[in-house]
């Protein structure tokens, strides 16, 4: 469900890390980075391990604060707020990680793993908290027995349920999915996605999607980010990037996931080499040193972002 109303609004996004070694330049995490998401619909960012995906939708949250730009959320500038304004503005924007339980309590129960981020915000009495847990877990398809039973009891499916509940039960607008389904088998994969897409449409959510996997971001996404060493190297709709994607690394990341049907021809591209290192990265296009269409510029220059049409960006000397 996609509409024009923009909810998030990100600008010139920028995270840089302390590389650790005296007088070493800092590691450009995220560089630049721009984009929005309208109410109700979904944007994948998509890349490698260590494109900066995971820290763009962290820095979006402020988890970890941004070194530059601007995060326009609900209308406000995040950036600006004071910790006691940003706390508050938490019930709003919700992050759903890989494993919800990393950083839990293995003592606490389900229902009191739930009920936290209401008493956190300060919403309802005990016994309207009580029913909120009960409702939220069958909301996200687990009986409302399980509160009473440990994170270790539960299959990795169970778990991030109780992740996606936990996210939600504060009814948040916007929800940050961190790898979301990436150590669940492919069977729990789509009853997760699927879950996530009814709830969406249920509750009116928006989602940033977070994953290195194109075939999970191309089944839940409306728009697609894609991420290079810290860069948007390509952005549009899904269907754009998915059956027309401009960017060689986009190419290549397509080339490598199974083909839907039998007829669809799409070339397999080999990359060269492994994605380099973020503290030092190559010069003028970052992806130079892999691209099979690289050219003397690209070496130097960084490419500029270009609009192609509506809605559709790239960054690659090959669209000046
Ligand atoms: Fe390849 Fe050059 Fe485009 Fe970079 S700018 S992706 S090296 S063609």
């Amino acid at each position: 469900m996609t509409n024009s109303h923009t909810l998030l609004n990100v600008t010139g996004l920028k995270k840089q890390f302390s590389s650790g070694r005296r007088g070493a330049p800092p590691v450009k995490a995220v560089d630049d980075v721009s984009f929005d998401i309208a109410e109700g619909a979904t944007l994948g960012l998509v890349g490698e391990s260590g494109c900066g995906k995971s820290t763009t939708g962290r820095s979006v949250l402020r988890l970890i604060e941004p070194t530059a730009g601007n995060i326009n959320f609900m209308g406000q500038e995040l950036t600006g707020l004071s910790p006691s304004a940003l706390r508050a503005m938490r019930r709003n924007m919700q992050m759903v990680f890989q494993d919800p339980f990393a950083s839990l309590n293995p003592r606490m129960t389900i229902g009191e793993v739930l009920e936290e981020p209401l008493i956190v915000h300060g919403l309802f009495d005990r016994a309207t908290r009580k029913r909120k847990v009960a409702d939220i877990l069958d909301l996200v398809g687990l009986s409302q027995r399980y509160a009473d039973r440990h994170p270790h009891e539960f299959s990795g499916g169970q778990r991030q349920r109780v992740g996606i509940a936990r996210a939600i039960i504060t009814r948040p607008k916007l929800v940050v999915a961190d790898e979301a389904v990436s150590a669940l088998d492919v069977s729990i994969q789509a009853q997760i996605l699927n879950l996530l897409q009814d709830l969406q449409k249920e509750l009116g959510l928006t989602y940033l999607f977070v994953s290195h996997d194109l075939a999970v971001i191309r089944h839940v996404s409306d728009r697609i980010g894609v991420m290079y060493l810290g860069r948007m190297v390509e952005s549009g709709s899904c269907e754009s990037v998915y059956n027309f994607p401009k960017h060689p690394y986009t190419q290549a990341l397509l080339s490598a996931i199974p083909r839907e049907h039998p007829d669809q021809v799409r070339e397999r591209i080999v990359l060269q080499g492994s994605i380099p290192n973020p503290a030092a990265p190559p010069s003028g296009c970052h992806f130079h040193p892999r691209c099979p269409s690289c050219m003397e510029i690209c070496k130097t220059q960084a490419p500029q972002t270009t609009a192609l049409a509506a809605g559709e960006y790239v960054s690659c000397h090959l669209y000046r």
